[in-house]
């Protein structure tokens, strides 16, 4: 039997805003277009809005009505895009088998991660935890032996739950729900579906599926299917679907940085968070990236060639921080800083070696960070630091990531 997860990130784009202005979290609050133009309608909303019967696609006009006081932003996609990729990027810690439904939903089949992380459930409730810890985010979690079911299970409680459906109570959760919960019922086919007195999940698996043949074609079929529980689809995979370009993390200290030793601590933080996510994908870096921006905003980007592609964060630290020397005079103080690793290839694939003799060390090295990335992954990122991330306080950020970027290429 297969292990499917669904995960969907509850009220996505209003939660990505209320990161960055966490007062909106106390107040009825939504995203939509543009009021002005009167054609804009409400793209989410929050826990608050929603009390007010405000509902995702409905005309701005009549959220209005229901709620004269509600905040309207506009929507801001590329930075919900950042937070996607990156929660997609942590889904791949548990299975190469993860995709993406819309921009903020996912499958994982986790069948074959079961000896690594536990069942199902178990790994739906790290995912939870995890989500909730690393980016301020919740998420609702279907488990299941099916996409299908999968899906009505993260539907079926929100906000930041976990639903578990098993081939021993899928008659008891999902045959009560409403037909049109189904995945690819419509409205048009709810319509049919109600007309033959077709009103559930339940009453849709105890039709015949010859009726349901003449009535909807291939398509009563597939649902008959899945309303009993029978549906086969493959998760895809992250790779057949999207190809990582590349990895960066960049952050906003508490306090602007002053000079080079304050650049390093951050990037030995940034340099390690990029690494560990590089190693989780078994990928390496031929090229290190630095992105500086100053207290004036102004910006600057630059770039290096590694000799040999790597994905030790010693290595890429030591190139952000040449790069930095070599361009940056501290005219004006940093207020944010960036490190971006670009040109990955796969981990495994085979390096000239050199003559130098440097494998030794850079196996040594690996192990070494490997070794804390299994402990980040039992006790959490507070429980092993570098003694540098310790020496100013006053640098660090609350939270370590203050924009999670990604950069996917779709085919
Ligand atoms: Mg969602």
């Amino acid at each position: 039997m297969r292990t499917v997860l669904h995960s969907d990130l509850n009220n996505c784009f209003a939660s990505i805003e209320s990161i960055a202005h966490p007062e909106y979290r106390k107040i009825p609050f939504a995203v939509g277009g543009d009021e002005e133009l009167r054609h804009g309608i409400i793209l989410a909303k929050n826990e608050c809005a929603k009390k007010y019967g405000i509902k995702t696609g409905e005309p701005l006009l009549s959220a209005r009505q229901k709620c004269p006081e509600l905040t309207v932003v506009k929507p801001n996609f590329e930075l919900y895009d950042t937070y996607c990729s990156a929660v997609r990027q942590m889904y791949s810690d548990y299975t190469d088998q993860v995709e993406a439904f819309g921009m903020d939903e996912c499958w994982l089949d986790v069948t074959g991660s079961a000896s690594l992380f536990g069942s199902g459930r178990s790994i739906a409730e790290e995912i939870r935890r995890r989500v909730k810890k690393e980016f301020d985010l919740t998420v609702s979690i279907g488990v299941s032996f099916n996409k299908v079911f999968a899906k009505l299970g993260s539907d079926y409680k929100k906000p930041d739950a976990v639903t578990e459906i098993t081939p021993e109570n899928y008659r008891e959760i999902v045959w009560p729900l409403a037909v049109e919960d189904l995945l690819f019922v419509g409205r048009a086919t709810k319509a049919k579906l109600n007309r033959i007195g077709v009103r559930t999940i339940g009453d849709l698996a105890n039709t015949s599926e010859n009726f349901l043949a003449t009535l909807l074609g291939k398509n009563g079929v597939m649902l008959y299917q899945y309303a009993n529980g029978r549906d086969a689809s493959p998760v895809r995979s992250l790779s057949e679907a999207d190809v990582i370009k590349s990895i960066g993390n960049s952050t906003t200290p508490p306090r602007d940085m002053q000079n080079e030793q304050d650049v390093n601590v951050i990037f030995h933080m940034l340099a390690e968070q990029v690494c560990r996510r590089l190693r989780s994908h078994a990928l390496k870096c031929s090229v290190v990236q630095i992105h500086l921006r100053s207290n004036e905003l102004t910006t600057m980007e630059r770039q290096m060639h590694l000799k040999s592609p790597t994905d030790l964060s010693d290595t890429v630290c030591a190139t952000a921080m040449e790069l930095l020397r070599e361009h940056y005079r501290f005219a004006l103080p940093l207020r944010s800083v960036g490190i971006r690793a670009a040109e990955l290839s796969e981990a495994d694939r085979p390096v000239q070696l050199t003559i130098y003799g440097d494998e030794e060390k850079e196996d040594k090295l690996r192990k070494i960070e490997m070794a804390k990335d299994a402990i980040i992954r039992k006790y959490g990122k507070e429980s092993i630091r570098r003694a540098v991330l310790l020496t100013d306080k006053t640098l660090l950020p609350q939270r370590e990531v203050s924009a999670p970027t990604s950069v996917f290429r779709s085919h």
